[in-house]
């Protein structure tokens, strides 16, 4: 007969090997859904949902922060979780009921996008802290050590003072920093504030490797989307290159189309600028092209396209701007080229850096890309015919 004590073991060592099997399918499930895109934001959500769903981590709620190196900053990205315990209730019962698992969730998520607009999302993507202040210790603990930290209902207690504790209104949380070759580059947030369930060793260490290959995605996908960028990028004036700009005009034209609103293209070229590279030489004229180029971009709407067409041609795309706004549009921003003052603009003609505009709308002037950048062109050359320094 075995020993009580061996049945024991047994039992215990059986439950340690079911467990272990149901992490690493758990762990593996997440590493395949992590592969099917290269989207940061659909990167994040998954990375999130795997915290948070029952048949995840089983996490109340989860903040994913991204470190911004370029401002010195540590942003909130995007939250997952209810406000409160009636909301939650609801979707974790809808979850079971529809037996969703986490390929489920996370085609619905690419669907209907709904968590964006999710009240905790919201206050989430509000959250952002300086690296070197320190007054967020908690935060900065993570990023800048890069060590999991857990705080329990009685050590909690020395950070009452902390921003985020704060802001959460939480009794108990894990931070887990994510971390690609070494380096942090954000960190996990979670906690059951609903349920108020101890976090244990298990839901911790789940978390940690979680995080190891969050960290890595998170970087891919951050190094394909500044890629893509770069790609549809000038690399002088750093506006959208002329092959993007064909896209942006046919894609906004189809939407225009489909949504029956308006559209409008606005070419614009610099006027005499033959003289000024003849007189000061082609690389004074290449800090101009910049210099007119930063003016485009702050001084577009965030919905418009600033393109360089080419040489010292602009193009602006403006979705859902019918023919006389897009008339105001232009001439402000015409006026405020003539108003700024380009170096050594006084080697011109009139003393002065001037643009001329031309600018056709959809459906008036044009039904196609090519019939509108025609049209836009035939103004552009008529302002020049008038005298420049124009909008037609
Ligand atoms: P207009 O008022 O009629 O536009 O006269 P313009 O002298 O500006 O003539 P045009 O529009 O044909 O301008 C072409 C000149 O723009 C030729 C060249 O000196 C300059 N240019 C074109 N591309 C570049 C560029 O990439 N860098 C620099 N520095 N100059 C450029
Ligand atoms: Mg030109
Ligand atoms: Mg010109």
């Amino acid at each position: 007969m075995l020993d009580l004590n061996i049945m024991e073991e047994l039992h215990k060592l059986k439950q340690e090997a079911e467990r272990t099997r149901n992490e690493l399918t758990i762990l593996y499930e997440i590493s395949n859904a992590m592969r099917t895109t290269l989207k940061l934001e659909e990167i994040l959500y998954i990375i999130l949902t795997s915290v948070t769903a029952h048949i995840g981590l089983g996490f109340n709620r989860a903040i994913l922060f991204l470190v911004n190196e370029k401002d010195g900053l540590i942003e909130g990205k995007m939250g997952i979780g209810p406000e409160t315990g009636e909301e939650a209730n609801r979707v974790w019962k809808q979850i079971e009921q529809e037996k969703m698992d986490l390929d489920d969730l996370i085609n619905t998520y690419r669907v209907s996008k709904h968590i964006q607009e999710s009240g905790f999302n919201r206050q989430v993507q509000q959250l952002k802290y300086r690296l070197d202040n320190p007054d967020e210790k908690l935060l900065l603990l993570g990023a800048l050590e890069g060590m999991p930290l857990h705080l329990t209902k009685e050590t909690i207690q020395n950070y009452s003072h902390d921003p985020i504790v704060q802001s959460l209104k939480t009794e108990e949380l894990v931070l887990v920093p994510l971390k690609a070759k070494d380096k942090v580059n954000g960190i996990i947030l979670a906690d059951n504030f609903i349920t108020q369930k101890p976090i244990t060793k298990d839901d911790l260490r789940m978390l940690i490797m979680l995080a190891n290959q969050a960290g890595l995605a998170i970087e891919n996908s951050q190094l394909f989307e500044k890629t893509v960028i770069r790609a549809h990028s000038d690399y002088l004036t750093e506006l959208w290159n002329h092959g993007h700009f064909q896209y942006l005009l046919s894609t906004s034209l189809e939407k225009a189309k489909a949504t029956s609103s308006p559209l409008s293209l606005l070419l614009l070229d610099i006027d005499n600028f033959k003289i000024y590279n003849d007189t000061l030489g082609h690389q004074a004229g290449d800090m101009i092209l910049k210099e007119l180029a930063l003016l485009l971009k702050n001084q577009s709407r965030k919905m418009d396209y600033a393109c360089r067409y080419g040489g010292e041609e602009f193009a602006i795309v403006l979705p859902l701007t019918d023919k006389k706004e897009a008339f105001l549009i232009a001439e402000r921003l015409r006026e405020n080229i003539a108003r700024h003052s380009f170096a050594h603009q006084e080697i011109l003609p009139n003393k002065n850096l001037t643009v001329s505009i031309g600018l056709a709308s959809f459906p008036e002037k044009g039904l196609s890309p090519s019939e509108l950048i025609a049209s836009a062109d035939k103004a552009l050359y008529q302002a020049k015919h008038q005298g420049k320094n124009k909008t037609c």
